[in-house]
């Protein structure tokens, strides 16, 4: 119902999800002949060098996280733009399909319930759907919880983040057989620290996940130059 709703009120690829710039509907992403030369895309996972340091064992970025992204990314956690999900959840699914590597199960980084109620939307879990959906596959957003609602992230360093996640999410009890021994592929749109995932691999983990990988729109590991925090 909120899908449709959203097709109504964006209809599919009218305009550039990057720059607003009229574009026609044959455009695959969403994105006009400029931005899609301008966005950094990326394949590389930024974290490769301190692997050691995170619970999730691989990561895959469809862009490098930075000034020429952010704008679609506040416009889809912030504003409501839900339509750029669609757009993102296709990228999504053909980053997947770049790779071999195999994986069982889809699940997205969860919300806190009050939060999620009140942006009205997890735009994590919408983006696995809509990659779910292109893939073929199901999406199994009810495998993690978060249950604690944890302070604004935006200016804590990793270490500082990394504590204040510890044990922020959780699998539910009823889900963990699902998970135990699966190869779980992580939804999120923006990975930064690498924190949010850990913890969220961290969980899946305990549960008994056997590998976690993350895949995500925007990565980057540039708060270690001191660039995005
Ligand atoms: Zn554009």
């Amino acid at each position: 119902m909120l899908r449709r709703l959203a097709e109504l009120v964006y209809p599919r690829n009218i305009y550039c999800m990057r720059c607003g710039d009229t574009i026609d509907d044959s455009r695959r992403h969403g994105l006009c002949d400029v931005c899609i030369r301008c966005i950094p895309w990326a394949g590389e996972n930024p974290f490769q060098a301190y692997m050691d340091e995170f619970a999730f064992d691989d990561v895959w970025p469809v862009v490098r996280y930075g000034a020429h992204v952010r704008g679609m990314v506040h416009g889809l956690k912030l504003h409501g733009q839900t339509y750029i999900a669609r757009n993102v959840g296709q990228l999504l699914a053909e980053r997947v399909l770049m790779e071999s590597a195999s994986w069982h199960v889809m699940t997205a980084v969860p919300l806190h319930r009050e939060k999620q109620r009140r942006r009205g939307y997890n735009q994590a879990a919408m983006l696995a759907e809509y990659a779910a959906a292109e893939l073929g596959v199901a999406c199994r957003t009810d495998l993690l919880i978060k249950p604690r609602v944890t302070g604004s992230l935006r200016l804590a360093d990793s270490r500082m983040r990394r504590h204040m996640l510890a044990d922020a999410f959780k699998v539910p009890d009823c889900k963990r057989r699902e998970i135990a021994g699966k190869h779980v592929l992580l939804v999120d749109d923006v990975c930064t620290t690498g924190s949010t995932a850990d913890a969220c691999a961290r969980a899946l983990k305990e549960a008994g996940a056997a590998g976690v990988t993350l895949l995500c729109f925007a990565a980057s590991a540039g708060y270690r130059k001191g660039e995005d925090a």
